[in-house]
């Protein structure tokens, strides 16, 4: 497999007078495995609000499909594949956990926004059971998958997991891992940002690094993490 799904080229952000990424090249290819790394505020979260479109503007350039996203609003680029968790999740605290799923898919104009479609969603993160409850009502771990059950209700090409493990238990974290697994072998290309070092190496086929906003390493996992300065600059920290 290397059909490229996704080219970064130089992007870029600042808040203020703030730099928060740059000139970061990126290529993920169909159907990969990939882990994002790097220390609190390497800009990794920031990077995935570029690419989904949650920030009108950037340095730089995606391509994803081949087709640049340039000027296409977050609930478009949704629309054509790609989708992304968010490191807090963000259930509709009004709504049910069904309820919660239903609007991805109405959102999407999917024919099949149907409750069959969504029961299949929530069965596929193992939440069937409390399609009916309030978020309120589920545990951390539930609500991760809730998160995931949401971004993968329209089947994306691209799902970017922005520290979905984080806070979980060993056998929780587990669970989560299993689930990305699933995904990926159901066709999904996966990029895994995480700080749970022993899932994203097992996940992980090939392993980037940032630091203070650039990408200081891009390569097969354990080398990357010989490297001595991401060892410096992550796992040293
Ligand atoms: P990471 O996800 O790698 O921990 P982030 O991308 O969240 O890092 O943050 C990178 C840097 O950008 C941090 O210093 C953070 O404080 C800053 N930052 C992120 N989002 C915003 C924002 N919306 N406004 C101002 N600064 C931000
Ligand atoms: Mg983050």
């Amino acid at each position: 497999m290397s059909d490229v799904i996704l080219r970064a080229q130089g992007v870029g952000k600042r808040f203020g007078g703030f730099t928060a990424l740059q000139g970061v090249d990126f290529e993920v290819c169909a159907g990969e495995r990939l882990g994002l790394i790097g220390p609190n505020g390497s800009g990794k979260s920031t990077f995935t609000n570029c690419l989904a479109g949650a920030f009108p503007s950037h340095d730089g350039a995606f391509t994803f499909k081949g087709e640049a996203l340039a000027g296409l609003k977050g609930h478009e680029r949704a629309r054509r594949g790609l989708a992304r968790t968010f490191q807090l999740p963000r259930p509709f605290r009004g709504l049910s956990v069904i309820e919660n799923v239903r609007v991805p898919l109405a959102y999407g104009a999917r024919h099949d926004a149907t409750d069959a479609r969504a029961m299949e969603c929530l069965e596929s993160v193992e939440l069937a059971a409390k399609a009916h409850r309030m978020p309120k009502e589920l545990t951390q771990v539930e609500l991760r998958r809730l998160e995931l059950a949401r971004a993968t209700a329209l089947r994306p090409d691209l799902l970017i997991a922005d520290e979905a493990m984080a806070g979980l238990s060993h056998a929780e974290v587990d669970q989560i891992l299993a689930l990305l697994f699933r995904l990926n072998a159901a066709g999904t290309t996966i990029i895994m940002i995480e700080h749970v070092m022993r899932a994203v190496t097992e996940f992980s086929q090939r392993l980037a690094v940032f630091v203070a906003g650039r990408k200081v390493a891009d390569g097969e996992p354990h080398a990357v993490l010989s490297m001595p300065e991401v060892e410096e600059a992550y796992l040293g920290k």
